[in-house]
Protein backbone atom coordinates (compact mmCIF):
# COMPACT_ATOMS: atom_id res chain seq x y z
CA UNK A 1 0.00 0.00 0.00
CA UNK A 2 1.58 2.90 -1.07
CA UNK A 3 0.86 6.44 -2.29
CA UNK A 4 2.59 8.14 -5.05
CA UNK A 5 2.28 11.77 -3.98
CA UNK A 6 3.72 10.47 -0.49
CA UNK A 7 7.39 11.75 0.70
CA UNK A 8 7.16 9.63 3.53
CA UNK A 9 6.00 6.75 1.09
CA UNK A 10 9.57 7.45 -0.75
CA UNK A 11 11.65 8.02 2.36
CA UNK A 12 10.09 4.19 3.67
CA UNK A 13 10.59 2.77 0.68
CA UNK A 14 14.46 3.50 0.33
CA UNK A 15 14.13 5.99 -2.80
CA UNK A 16 14.70 8.80 -0.80
CA UNK A 17 17.57 8.84 1.03
CA UNK A 18 17.46 9.25 4.97
CA UNK A 19 19.29 9.31 8.13
CA UNK A 20 18.18 5.70 8.78
CA UNK A 21 18.32 4.63 12.42
CA UNK A 22 16.36 1.22 12.12
CA UNK A 23 15.28 -0.66 9.79
CA UNK A 24 12.55 -3.85 9.05
CA UNK A 25 10.04 -5.37 7.07
CA UNK A 26 7.46 -3.27 8.29
CA UNK A 27 9.19 0.52 9.40
CA UNK A 28 11.92 2.87 8.90
CA UNK A 29 13.33 4.78 11.72
CA UNK A 30 14.59 7.99 10.27
CA UNK A 31 16.29 11.05 11.99
CA UNK A 32 13.48 14.46 11.63
CA UNK A 33 15.21 17.27 9.57
CA UNK A 34 13.64 20.12 11.65
CA UNK A 35 14.47 18.35 15.29
CA UNK A 36 12.76 19.51 17.84
CA UNK A 37 15.94 18.38 19.95
CA UNK A 38 19.55 16.09 19.06
CA UNK A 39 18.19 12.76 17.68
CA UNK A 40 14.45 13.41 17.34
CA UNK A 41 13.28 10.27 14.81
CA UNK A 42 9.73 9.54 13.28
CA UNK A 43 8.88 5.62 12.74
CA UNK A 44 7.49 5.13 9.25
CA UNK A 45 5.65 2.29 8.45
CA UNK A 46 6.43 1.18 4.83
CA UNK A 47 3.16 0.94 3.73
CA UNK A 48 0.61 4.42 3.90
CA UNK A 49 -1.82 5.13 6.24
CA UNK A 50 -2.51 8.36 6.38
CA UNK A 51 -3.31 8.24 9.96
CA UNK A 52 -3.75 6.59 13.54
CA UNK A 53 -7.36 6.33 12.33
CA UNK A 54 -6.59 4.12 8.93
CA UNK A 55 -3.78 2.20 10.79
CA UNK A 56 -4.67 -1.26 11.60
CA UNK A 57 -4.59 -2.12 15.21
CA UNK A 58 -2.20 -4.78 15.12
CA UNK A 59 0.10 -2.05 13.12
CA UNK A 60 -0.23 0.03 15.96
CA UNK A 61 0.83 -2.33 18.72
CA UNK A 62 4.30 -2.48 16.67
CA UNK A 63 4.79 0.50 16.50
CA UNK A 64 4.59 1.15 20.16
CA UNK A 65 7.31 -1.89 21.04
CA UNK A 66 9.59 -0.27 18.31
CA UNK A 67 8.99 3.28 19.79
CA UNK A 68 9.92 1.45 23.21
CA UNK A 69 13.23 -0.21 21.79
CA UNK A 70 14.18 2.73 20.62
CA UNK A 71 13.64 5.00 23.33
CA UNK A 72 15.80 2.43 25.36
CA UNK A 73 18.85 2.80 22.77
CA UNK A 74 18.35 6.01 22.03
CA UNK A 75 18.34 7.10 25.41
CA UNK A 76 21.46 5.14 26.59
CA UNK A 77 23.49 6.26 23.34
CA UNK A 78 22.54 9.37 23.45
CA UNK A 79 22.05 9.69 27.22
CA UNK A 80 19.30 12.65 26.82
CA UNK A 81 17.05 12.87 30.30
CA UNK A 82 13.60 12.18 28.86
CA UNK A 83 11.77 11.08 26.27
CA UNK A 84 8.43 11.71 24.50
CA UNK A 85 6.33 9.92 22.31
CA UNK A 86 4.17 12.58 20.16
CA UNK A 87 1.80 11.63 17.30
CA UNK A 88 -0.21 13.95 15.71
CA UNK A 89 -3.72 13.05 13.71
CA UNK A 90 -4.97 15.94 11.00
CA UNK A 91 -4.08 19.43 10.72
CA UNK A 92 -5.56 21.02 13.25
CA UNK A 93 -3.74 18.49 15.77
CA UNK A 94 -0.36 19.71 13.86
CA UNK A 95 -0.22 16.82 11.33
CA UNK A 96 1.99 18.45 8.29
CA UNK A 97 2.81 15.20 6.91
CA UNK A 98 -0.14 12.68 6.25
CA UNK A 99 1.67 9.56 6.45
CA UNK A 100 1.36 8.00 9.87
CA UNK A 101 4.48 8.54 11.85
CA UNK A 102 5.32 8.26 15.56
CA UNK A 103 8.31 11.29 16.99
CA UNK A 104 10.78 9.97 19.02
CA UNK A 105 11.69 13.19 21.13
CA UNK A 106 14.63 13.00 23.07
CA UNK A 107 14.45 15.62 25.78
CA UNK A 108 17.83 16.72 27.79
CA UNK A 109 18.12 19.84 30.30
CA UNK A 110 17.89 23.29 28.74
CA UNK A 111 16.68 21.70 25.40
CA UNK A 112 14.18 24.94 25.07
CA UNK A 113 11.51 23.30 24.18
CA UNK A 114 7.66 22.80 25.72
CA UNK A 115 5.73 20.01 24.59
CA UNK A 116 2.65 20.41 26.10
CA UNK A 117 -0.69 22.09 26.43
CA UNK A 118 -2.64 25.20 28.50
CA UNK A 119 -4.72 23.00 30.86
CA UNK A 120 -8.60 23.36 31.49
CA UNK A 121 -10.36 23.71 34.60
CA UNK A 122 -13.58 21.64 33.95
CA UNK A 123 -15.99 21.22 36.60
CA UNK A 124 -17.04 17.93 37.71
CA UNK A 125 -20.13 18.32 36.01
CA UNK A 126 -18.48 19.29 32.86
CA UNK A 127 -16.15 16.63 33.41
CA UNK A 128 -19.68 13.78 33.85
CA UNK A 129 -20.81 15.53 30.67
CA UNK A 130 -17.82 14.49 28.64
CA UNK A 131 -17.57 10.85 30.10
CA UNK A 132 -20.30 10.04 29.56
CA UNK A 133 -20.80 11.47 25.99
CA UNK A 134 -17.98 9.42 25.47
CA UNK A 135 -18.74 5.90 26.93
CA UNK A 136 -22.45 5.53 26.07
CA UNK A 137 -23.42 3.43 23.63
P1 LIG B 1 3.95 16.19 11.77
O1 LIG B 1 3.88 17.68 11.99
O2 LIG B 1 3.58 15.39 12.97
O3 LIG B 1 3.22 15.78 10.52
O4 LIG B 1 5.51 15.90 11.57
C1 LIG B 1 6.13 15.93 10.34
C2 LIG B 1 7.60 15.90 10.64
O5 LIG B 1 8.28 15.46 9.50
C3 LIG B 1 8.21 17.26 11.02
O6 LIG B 1 8.84 17.14 12.29
C4 LIG B 1 9.21 17.52 9.91
O7 LIG B 1 10.38 18.15 10.38
C5 LIG B 1 9.50 16.13 9.40
N1 LIG B 1 9.88 16.04 8.00
C6 LIG B 1 9.25 16.56 6.93
N2 LIG B 1 9.86 16.18 5.78
C7 LIG B 1 10.90 15.39 6.15
C8 LIG B 1 11.91 14.70 5.43
N3 LIG B 1 11.98 14.74 4.10
N4 LIG B 1 12.80 13.97 6.14
C9 LIG B 1 12.75 13.92 7.49
N5 LIG B 1 11.82 14.56 8.23
C10 LIG B 1 10.91 15.30 7.56
ZN1 LIG C 1 2.83 7.54 2.46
Amino acid sequence: MRDDNCIFCKIAAGEILSKTLYEDDKFRVILDLGPAAKGHALILPKDHYANLYELPEELAGDVMKLAKKMAKVMTEKLECKGFNLVQNNGEIAGQTVFHFHMHLIPRYEDDGQTIGWKPGSPSQEELEEIKNLITRD
